[in-house]
């Protein structure tokens, strides 16, 4: 049986994780978070004490890195690096600029590319990132790009943060949104951008509930008409 693909993309803080979850669950897909994939080599590269820019430093460090994704019974998607739950430790602050570092390196995308495409390729997926769309699955049945206002994104950031127990000043939370913004959209390897086919969603005049009720009207059409 052919699988169906849920593709969204997007900036950082516009809502991806949690609505590509709600409606993974909806619609009793699997729901695929890559950008935890690219925390996890981030997290690598922090521990080692590595220049997370540097090709040459980062590129060595993938021949001994097993990356694993594992479903708990929580429904959750755990990270695993060497056989270790790093799930809660990749969502720290200061790994995430150290994904987007990694994920510029054109061998770290070609490194993860395969794990993705096989879980679509054997299950019906919801997956975020920010080039599902134009480069993992361009052939998608639904794509969408998810937006919002940068800093309407960082006070969700912050907030998330703070009830992380991880408090952090707001105008650095959007001082790293735009940083991060600027990094994944001018990229040479695979730069965040809306695909040609995408549907544009703009989340920054909606709650999680409005964002969500769109998202799953996209996909029921998109999904009728495929
Ligand atoms: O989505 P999240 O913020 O957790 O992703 C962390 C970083 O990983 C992003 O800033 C981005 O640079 C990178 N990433 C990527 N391609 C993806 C998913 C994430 O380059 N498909």
């Amino acid at each position: 049986m052919r699988h169906r693909s849920i593709a969204i993309d997007g900036p950082s803080g516009a809502g991806k994780s949690t609505l590509a979850k709600a409606l993974a669950e909806a619609l009793g897909f699997l729901y695929v978070d890559t950008g935890a994939i690219y925390r996890t080599v981030g997290l690598q590269a922090f521990r080692v004490g590595v220049d997370p820019s540097d090709p040459q430093a980062v590129i060595p460090l993938l021949k001994a890195l097993d990356i694993a994704m594992k479903y708990g019974s929580d429904g959750l998607q755990h990270m695993y690096l060497n056989g270790e739950d790093v799930t809660a430790e990749i969502r720290r602050h200061e790994i995430s600029a150290f994904a987007s570092a990694v994920s510029a390196i054109p061998e770290v995308r070609a490194f993860l590319m395969e794990q993705q495409r096989s879980l679509a390729r054997e299950h019906d997926v919801v997956m975020d990132g920010r080039d599902i769309g134009t480069v993992v699955l361009p052939g998608a049945d639904v794509k969408i790009f998810l937006t919002a206002a940068p800093e309407v994104r960082a006070r969700r950031r912050w907030l998330e943060l703070q009830q992380r127990g991880q408090p952090a000043d707001y105008e650095t939370v959007l001082r790293d949104v735009k940083a991060r913004d600027a990094q994944d959209t001018s990229r040479a390897a695979a730069p965040l951008r809306q695909a040609e086919d995408a549907v544009l969603a703009d989340t920054t005049d909606k709650d999680l509930e409005q964002s969500l009720a769109l998202l799953k009207l996209i996909a029921k059409e998109h999904l009728a008409h495929g």
